[in-house]
């Protein structure tokens, strides 16, 4: 396999994985100091020899080389009548370096054997817990999810969960007003709260909106106090005005005869309302 010839592709592999007895792989290394092509190949062959190893795919290894496992492993359970068959004979002179180094292929055949299949079993074991590893993250973050809808359906449904309103700064209130209306006695009394204040020349002013769809009636004229209550009781209103609604406008001091948009409160009365 030396000498003039190149190295074969299949000694390559098995020199790249330091598969060879110590003298082949020292003839290989002194014919590749001279050979820049079979260097070449050499190079070839590990970089292979490296994506076998950490590649998801399976390569094949070229098939000189895996029978020439296969033919040293056969080789191995008779060692010792071999070496003798071997070294009583005169050696045949077309490959002495095999019959020299027959000896030492055994245990190099093993070695390389359980290379090669530690590489194969190297990729298997590691696309193996690849796959573990996704699938156990993903179980892990389904029940952690799980978990946490279940302590959330716990704190909401407990009878001794407190809950509590959080606002920013002080409170304000919305405004409000409650009010009794009788039509057919032109009687209407209405209590306000938390009403903002309003500057001096303006005035809250309440309007029965009729049902009937004519304009809204003026029913009183009220301000509010510190504290944002008013009161306005039995204002002078006619009597027999059909509501739908009752609303509250800012209007000049004075009042007004139509009211002024916006309408800051408005309540509809009920339907049966007489
Ligand atoms: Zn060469």
């Amino acid at each position: 396999m030396t000498g003039h010839r190149h190295i074969p592709q299949e000694d390559l592999t098995l020199y790249a994985m330091h598969a060879l007895g110590s003298e082949e792989q020292a003839q290989i290394a002194a014919h590749l100091e001279g050979c820049e092509e079979c260097r070449a190949n050499l190079a070839k062959e590990s970089a292979t020899l490296a994506l076998l190893a950490m590649s998801v795919e399976h390569r094949r290894l070229p098939e000189g080389a895996r029978n020439r496992f296969l033919e040293r492993i056969k080789a191995a359970p008779l060692p010792a009548s071999r070496v003798v068959g071997i070294t009583d004979r005169v050696p045949s002179p077309q490959r002495p370096a095999k019959a020299r180094t027959a000896s030492r292929w055994i245990p190099w055949a093993a070695t390389a054997a359980l290379l090669l299949i530690s590489l194969v079993l190297g990729v298997k074991l590691r696309q193996a817990n690849d796959e573990l590893r996704s699938k156990s993250a993903l179980v892990e973050a389904q029940a952690d999810a799980s978990q946490r809808a279940q302590r959330v359906l716990e704190l909401l449904t407990a009878p001794a969960a407190r809950h509590v309103l959080l606002t920013a700064g002080t409170p304000h209130p919305a405004p409000s007003a409650r009010a009794a209306y009788l039509a057919s006695r032109g009687a209407l009394i209405l209590e306000a709260s938390n009403l903002a204040p309003i500057a001096p020349n303006k005035t809250y002013e309440l309007w029965i909106i009729p049902a009937n769809g004519h304009p809204p009636v003026p029913a009183g004229l009220f301000r509010p106090d510190a504290a944002g209550n008013a009161h306005l009781v039995l204002p002078d209103i006619p009597s027999g005005i059909k509501a739908k609604a009752l609303g509250v406008t800012v209007e000049s001091a004075s009042g007004s005869t139509s009211p002024t948009l916006p309408i800051v409160l408005a309540g509809a009365l009920p339907a049966d309302t007489e």
